[in-house]
């Protein structure tokens, strides 16, 4: 299933017509995978920060986020158009929100109610839409192991993850196997936004 893929700066960015397509095949086959959406910023984080840079290379998915990182692919002839986070996030929302059989979402990160907030908007719009749960961010130790517990229960077949860059890969790379099978995306803001 590894795609065809274009390097920016030693960071892998896989060329595809369609990401939510791909998103949603990989969801149907339960193979899980891990997202990330590259910008200029995160580049240039991976940098200086070989963790960071190691994600990025052996994540299943590196979508062209940032306007820089489609700017640099065209200067190179590779003509992709930008598929921004949010937008992803979104189709995906909405695919799993019209299925019968649900896939259910969890949406962990930001400020105490966001999650909640950005889960209960979604609901609104996606009355079908299965949420599997909310988290804040702003963890005690006690409560993140709260959290990997209900994720092993609950078994989510996506996760939004919105911490920041570059919390949010860190975190996805550490905990994933807790839920082999789920689709991982860094979201960034996107919560905030989605909370209004
Ligand atoms: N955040 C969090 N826990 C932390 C630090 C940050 O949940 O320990 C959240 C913060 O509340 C915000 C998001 O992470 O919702 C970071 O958003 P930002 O727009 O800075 O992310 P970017 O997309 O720029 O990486």
């Amino acid at each position: 299933t590894k795609t065809l893929s274009f390097s920016v700066l030693g960071l892998p960015i896989h060329l595809l017509d369609n990401y939510p397509g791909w998103l949603i095949a990989q969801l149907h086959q339960q193979l899980g995978g891990h997202v990330i959406t590259l910008n200029a910023e995160m580049t240039m984080q991976a940098e200086k920060n070989a963790k960071l840079a190691e994600i990025i290379q052996q994540a299943d998915l590196v979508i062209p986020d940032g306007s820089g990182v489609v700017l640099y692919l065209w200067l190179k002839g590779k003509k992709v158009r930008r598929c921004p986070g949010i937008e992803l996030a979104e189709t995906l929302l909405l695919y799993a929100g019209q299925l019968s059989k649900p896939m259910p979402v969890f949406f962990f990160g930001g400020a105490p109610e966001v999650a909640a907030k950005a889960a209960e908007m979604w609901q609104q719009r996606c009355p079908k839409l299965a949420i599997a749960g909310t988290q804040h961010g702003y963890l005690s130790t006690e409560e993140e192991l709260t959290l990997h517990q209900t994720l092993k229960e609950q078994q989510p077949a996506v996760i939004l993850v919105g911490l920041g860059v570059p919390r949010q890969e860190l975190w996805i790379a550490e905990n994933r196997h807790l839920c082999p099978k789920a689709i991982w995306i860094g979201v960034g803001g996107s919560l905030d936004i989605w909370a209004g």
